[in-house]
């Protein structure tokens, strides 16, 4: 019985469950879907895209390898998915359609809308936990609702962990070959520009290197994890995002490999490993969340009375601030850390989102999609989670009095101003003490090429705090009605 493996944000061969059951079930096909508009509305970056499209090559010659031909094909957007994917099973004669679970809103409307047209032609649809080490609707409280505060989450993660570790998936043996020739991978869309050279060399495609990159880490990195993962300047996290985001590598392989750096243990032993698995169970959890509050696809506020916040329009301190021209030193570097490389250091994107929503006072949609446009590790679930955790907007983010001041915290994680330096030149002949914030020394600051804080930190922090105080005390309203419970996965 022919099976058709729709790739999605899942591009490697091995540790795949959909791809695994598939060659398992019968002989397979594989196919990806170019699907430009969507991704428009998506906000998805072009580096990303890029991204996407080289790693599809890797895909090709991988699944060559097993003589499972990729298939390309155009579904604009996603409402043709149906039709795209439809044709293809009558044109292959194909009788299950294989796939790895996808939880945003827009990625469940479409598959519901697939399997259902599959249905009508009598044709099967199978989606596999690939993304997760948990199923959505599975890690619940004792009332049955998905978790909105980490810690509980983690600590039923925790024991879930202690009694079934969730294994990797064997790769299946090489099929015989089915005489059909894969496509050929396009090198761009139309829409998506291709990234500069250097910004692609960062980040080469291919399973390869992304278990080299594990392999460093683990072996050389991850235990110092916890002392240095908050400074910029070092390499002192994995940079796997960009990987797992696209399904290059899997949490199963990062979890696996974490653990062996362990003695398998998770929740004691050392230090570093126990914070890096605990980051990998953040990603888990606004993944659920995502799951279990639809809400959050449609980038409405996770705390509904925070709706309510009085946003600021200020285009010219949002352009500053996406242009990397604040004055303030550490998050104009990190924006251009953004913009030349595709992504940024976690410490430096809390500090600028918070900034943003909060010295700014601006909604924090405009920075989740600024981010979306720019990033090439870009994730719904965790983009949202971070903005709404920095705006104060979101489920169990920091209190909205602790406001984070900019240059304290550029004071804390980058003492040499390495960092700033380095994405700031014309500030490297300062101080140390002076780098932070060059426009508190008159006399110095005529000399550079830098511009004077669009913003007076004390008046906004106060102007923040009074938005959020107006706000009253409604900190727990109702649940949306479609919200918080397990949906129709088991
Ligand atoms: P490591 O520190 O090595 O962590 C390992 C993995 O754990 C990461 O690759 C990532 O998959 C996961 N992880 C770590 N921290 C978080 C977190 N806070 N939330 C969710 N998952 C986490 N991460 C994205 O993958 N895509 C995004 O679009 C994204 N947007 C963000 C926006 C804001 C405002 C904030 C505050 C955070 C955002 N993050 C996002 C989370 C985090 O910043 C990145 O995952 C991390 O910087 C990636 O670097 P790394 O791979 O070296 O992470």
């Amino acid at each position: 019985m022919r099976q058709l493996m729709w790739f999605r944000t899942d591009l490697r061969v091995q540790d795949n469950s959909a791809l695994a059951a598939a060659m398992q079930a019968g002989p397979t096909i594989a196919v990806f879907l170019l699907s430009p508009g969507q991704w428009q509305r998506h906000d998805d970056a072009p580096s990303k895209v890029d991204f996407w499209l080289r790693n599809l090559q890797h895909l090709s010659e991988a699944l060559a390898q097993l003589n499972v031909p990729l298939l390309i094909r155009s579904a604009d957007t996603w409402e043709q998915a149906p039709q795209v994917i439809a044709e293809l099973c009558n044109e292959h004669e194909i009788a299950c359609v294989q796939v790895n679970e996808e939880y945003g809103l827009n990625e469940s409307r479409r598959d519901h809308a697939v399997a259902d047209r599959l249905g009508e032609q009598g044709i099967s649809w199978r989606s596999h936990l690939d993304q997760l080490l948990f199923q959505p609707g599975s890690v619940l409280t004792k009332a049955g609702n998905y978790f909105q505060v980490f810690s509980q989450f983690r600590k039923v993660c925790y024991s879930r962990l202690h009694t079934a570790l969730p294994p990797l998936v064997a790769l299946a043996k090489k099929q015989q070959p089915l005489g059909i020739s894969g496509d050929t991978v396009p090198t761009a869309v139309a829409g998506f520009p291709t990234p500069d050279e250097s910004l692609r060399h960062l980040w080469p495609a291919g399973e390869a290197e992304a278990h080299e990159r594990l392999e460093t880490f683990a072996d050389e990195q991850i235990g110092y994890y916890h002392e240095q993962r908050d400074l910029p300047a070092k390499p002192g996290t994995s940079q796997l995002s960009t990987y797992l985001a696209a399904g290059v590598i899997s949490p199963r392989q990062c979890l696996h490999r974490a653990l062996m750096s362990n003695q398998g243990e998770f929740e004691s032993g050392n230090t570093g490993v126990i914070t890096w698995i605990s980051e990998l169970l953040w990603r888990e959890f606004y993944k659920h969340i995502l799951a279990g509050y639809p809400r959050v696809s449609r980038h409405r506020a996770f705390r509904q009375e925070t709706e309510a916040l009085p946003w600021r329009n200020a285009p010219k301190e949002l352009a500053a601030w996406q242009q990397g021209r604040t004055g303030i030193p550490l998050i104009d570097a990190a924006i251009l850390q953004l913009l030349a490389t595709g992504w940024m250091h976690n410490r430096l994107r809390m500090v600028v989102a918070m900034f943003l929503t909060k010295n700014l006072l601006i909604d924090w949609r405009e920075g989740e999609r600024f981010f979306m446009r720019h990033l090439i590790d870009g994730d719904l679930a965790a983009n949202n989670g971070g903005w709404q955790w920095s705006a104060s907007t979101g489920t169990d983010s920091v209190p909205y009095f602790r406001i984070f001041n900019p240059v304290s915290q550029s004071q804390r994680f980058d003492p040499q101003g390495r960092f700033i330096r380095h994405w700031l030149p014309q500030l490297s002949g300062l101080s140390d003490k002076d780098v932070h914030q060059p426009a508190a020394s008159k006399d110095l600051f005529n000399r550079v090429d830098y511009p004077a804080p669009i913003v007076d930190l004390s008046s906004s922090r106060a102007r923040a705090l009074a938005a959020f105080k107006n706000l009253g005390e409604t900190q727990h309203p109702p649940l949306f009605p479609d919200d918080g419970v397990a949906p129709w996965r088991d």
